[in-house]
């Protein structure tokens, strides 16, 4: 980066803007991506040479035309929640942190529209005073931002009913282009399917319009049983049961449970634990299930303490897998989707080949219409080699394997090829996160 760009931006932005001191630029340079051992080697040194804070669309204009004209790398960042170094600058440059735009523009009648740094949580509580809700959201809900979530992440609660991002939960988005003079575009329908899980490299997401669901009354339980098997069975029953209203099935395998310390009253030692998120007047139709599988229903939160305390969506999603990793630092993760009819076959090949080397978390989730569980399995890791040899068993017997090992956007994303035209007209020069989307045009 040439001499002289920290004094150009101070002028460009107000000093405030601007974050220089190591310490801050280092921290603001990473996000979880230490949940993998292999990316943990690789990425620990990558820091951007300065951050700026932006909190307005015309700070983010200024910022990406300054960089367009000096050749200089643009990293974008909401909260860094993201798990495979999404945020990380890979080739220095400026670490564009947009969290401040945090306003709610309007909550409107099945819709809220919002800049991209507004937190979830927030927007979660601000349509639910509507008589709304969100319809899916990660379980990073407090802290993770919906410019971040749409740019970094997949699914979550809520899409066991409301399936994952691509699946109609971004209805617009408003995007800065990397050019010259970069252009505010506004795309809507299948267009905006080149900037999900883009990791910013296709352009910067300043404002979103999202789908909202009527707010129900939620009910969180828990499940218990002696077997993994009746455990899957269990949350195969409930995902698929229509006349269950629900927002989360997840299923943790022994010894996970183990290692959710704060739930340590409410499970049963030994036992699978499936924790559930089911709409108020269901915990029988429930239960029901649960004795069908020869399992119990144990611990239940009243409807009106939801939210209140600690969730057992804290529990779920990639918090499993970071519950773990606090018990136990040598462990790691998989992601893989499972087939939704021979998924118990698949699970009787893993466990007889991998044993406890392979400890099964599993999310029912909803895509393309499909129910089918998911599973972010807790791998024991010993080597590179070794983890790779698990990814390629889990393919021989169909279960396809999203690696969070890697810091580039999956080439088998069925929306690669959009992204990649996309990036070529919005990022020319390549410098929108470099080396994310492996065909950048620079490389
Ligand atoms: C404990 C834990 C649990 C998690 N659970 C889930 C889960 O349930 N579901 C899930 O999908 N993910 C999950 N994640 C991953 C992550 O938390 C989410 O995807 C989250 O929504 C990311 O939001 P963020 O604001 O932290 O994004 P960041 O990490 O800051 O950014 C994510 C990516 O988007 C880019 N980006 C950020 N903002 C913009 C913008 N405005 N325009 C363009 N690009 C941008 C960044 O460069 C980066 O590539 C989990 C992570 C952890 C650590």
């Amino acid at each position: 980066m040439g001499k002289g760009w920290e004094s150009d931006v101070a002028e460009l932005l107000g000093e405030k803007k601007l974050v220089l001191d190591s310490s801050a630029v280092e921290k603001l340079s990473k996000d979880y991506y230490w949940y993998s051992p292999v990316l943990d080697a690789k990425l620990r040194g990558k820091i951007a040479d300065g951050a700026v804070k932006a909190d307005s669309e015309e700070d983010v204009a200024k910022t990406l035309a300054y960089a367009y004209a000096h050749r200089i790398p643009i990293t974008p960042r909401g909260a860094g929640t993201g798990n495979y170094g999404q945020a990380v600058p890979l080739e220095g440059g400026i670490l564009l942190d947009v969290s401040g735009l945090n306003k709610i523009v309007e909550i409107g009648n099945g819709y809220a529209r919002c800049q991209c740094g507004v937190k979830l949580g927030v927007l979660e509580k601000a349509v639910r005073e509507s008589g709304q809700e969100l319809r899916i959201y990660p379980s990073t809900l407090m802290v993770a931002t919906i410019g971040g979530f749409i740019s970094g992440g997949s699914g979550g609660i809520g899409s066991i009913t409301w399936g994952n991002l691509w699946d109609g939960n971004v209805l617009e988005a408003t995007i800065y282009t990397m050019e010259q003079s970069p252009k505010r575009v506004i795309v809507s329908g299948t267009e905006v399917q080149d900037y999900i899980h883009s990791y910013g490299t296709t352009g910067i997401v300043t404002e979103v319009v999202i789908p909202l669901a009527p707010a129900r009354l939620w009910q969180e339980s828990i499940c218990q049983f002696d077997s993994l098997e009746e455990a899957a069975l269990f949350g195969n029953a409930v995902a698929h049961d229509v006349s269950i209203p629900k927002r989360m099935v997840s299923l943790s395998e022994w010894p996970l449970p183990s290692y959710f310390t704060p739930l340590a009253k409410q499970l049963e030692k030994g036992s699978a634990a499936v924790l559930l998120e089911t709409e108020e007047g269901y915990l029988e139709a429930v239960s029901a299930h649960a004795k069908q599988a020869n399992g119990r229903m144990g611990y239940v939160k009243d409807s009106s303490q939801y939210r209140k305390g600690i969730s057992l969506s804290d529990f779920t999603w990639n918090h499993t897998t970071l519950w773990s990793l606090r018990a136990d630092p040598s462990y790691t993760y998989l992601q893989s989707g499972f087939s939704a009819t021979s998924f118990m076959d698949q699970i009787a090949s893993i466990k007889g080949k991998f044993g406890d080397e392979v400890l099964l978390h599993m999310e029912w989730m909803m895509a393309g219409g499909v129910i089918f569980p998911i599973a972010l399995p807790v791998i024991r890791y010993s080597t590179e080699e070794r983890l790779y040899e698990i990814v390629a068993y889990f393919e021989t017997i169909g279960v396809s394997v999203s690696d969070p090992h890697t810091w580039t956007v999956s080439p088998r994303s069925t929306t690669y090829g959009g992204m990649v035209e996309r990036k070529r007209v919005n990022d020319p020069l390549g410098l929108l996160n470099p080396g994310k989307l492996v065909a950048d045009p620079a490389d």
